[in-house]
């Protein structure tokens, strides 16, 4: 039996997960939504201390900001853009048209100024390098948001809108090296203190087409991105955490300045906030109120 189908289906079945017809697009029940809360609240005990700067965008960013990103170039598959209606009376005659003999209708969407936010860090580059070289301490953000990726599939962990939520971090290689090992040692202990099996893994993120393949392998080569996998709904463990060193590639995109002269660095460890509370889910069972005391002391105190 296809074990991904199966969790989802319990899920649904459970009320957890309410289906929509799509994949990877599902409303949220309150125990759901519950167990992202107390999950966000133990990640903001953990690094609420760091005096980040706390930010929160829409799930949307500028059509621009997305072009200047690079995002079309290395994902143009994930990529989400939002169309609006442009036309007039004649268009929308005929649109209607359309709609009531069951034949596409989009031909006249154009697009809008708004893509929606691929990854919650994203809206953050072009708002810090509006603002000026970063000063010697660097900045430090908290950031949450939906982000959308066209990736429609059966398997529940991998969703087409889902949370992710974000400590970046921007100054020198050293200080962005040493905020990303500092995370990977924080989020172990907090992964098993919810009693999950994990292992921090080198990835890649999924570069497109046959230039992305080199990209792929250089990424690994260098350790830029590290993954926390943990057994969700496949066999193969799903990734739920990731800690990634960009070097600067931002500064190089957005044109991020070190105070003392030179590209800032910057780096991200990103929770993927559905896929957590999945494997909680998958580990401990569909009701919470029956988890393990000590996990569930963890959450709720
Ligand atoms: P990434 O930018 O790909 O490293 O994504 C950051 C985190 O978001 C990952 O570690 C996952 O936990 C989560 N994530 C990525 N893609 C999806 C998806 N399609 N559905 C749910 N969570 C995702
Ligand atoms: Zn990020």
């Amino acid at each position: 039996m296809d074990a991904a189908v199966t969790l989802l289906d319990q899920l649904i079945a459970e009320g957890l997960l309410v289906p929509t017809g799509v994949d990877g697009l599902y409303g949220r029940s309150g125990v759901f939504e519950d167990v992202i809360a107390r999950f966000e609240a133990l990640v903001t005990r953990t690094g609420g201390g760091d005096g980040a700067e706390v930010l929160r965008f829409p799930p949307a960013m500028t059509r621009t900001q997305l072009e200047t990103s690079g995002y079309m170039k290395s994902f143009p598959q994930l990529a989400g853009t939002v169309h609006s209606f442009c036309g007039g009376d004649h268009e929308h005659f005929d649109l209607l048209a359309k709609l009531d003999e069951g034949e596409s209708w989009t031909e006249h969407q154009a697009p809008t100024d708004i893509a929606l936010t691929p990854a919650a860090c994203y809206p953050l580059y072009p708002m810090v390098a509006s603002q000026g070289p970063v000063s010697a301490d660097g900045r430090l953000f908290d950031v949450q948001s939906y982000c959308f990726r066209h990736e429609p599939s059966a398997d529940p962990a991998r969703m087409q809108l889902f949370r992710m939520r974000e400590y970046v971090r921007c100054g020198t290689a050293e200080q962005v090296q040493a905020f990303r090992q500092g995370w990977i040692e924080r989020a172990e202990a907090m992964i098993a203190s919810l009693e999950l099996p994990f292992e921090v893994v080198p990835a890649n993120d999924p570069f497109f087409g046959r230039a992305g393949k080199m990209m792929k392998v250089s990424q690994r080569e260098q350790g830029l991105k590290l993954e926390m996998v943990i057994p969700v709904a496949n066999a193969q463990p799903t990734a739920c955490l990731s800690f990634n060193y960009h070097q600067d590639h931002f500064a190089h995109t957005w044109g991020l300045r070190l105070a003392e002269g030179g590209p800032a660095h910057t780096g991200c460890v990103g929770f993927g906030l559905e896929r957590i509370a999945l494997a909680l889910f998958r580990h401990h069972g569909l009701a919470p109120a029956q988890w393990p005391e000590t996990v569930r002391r963890v959450l709720w105190g």
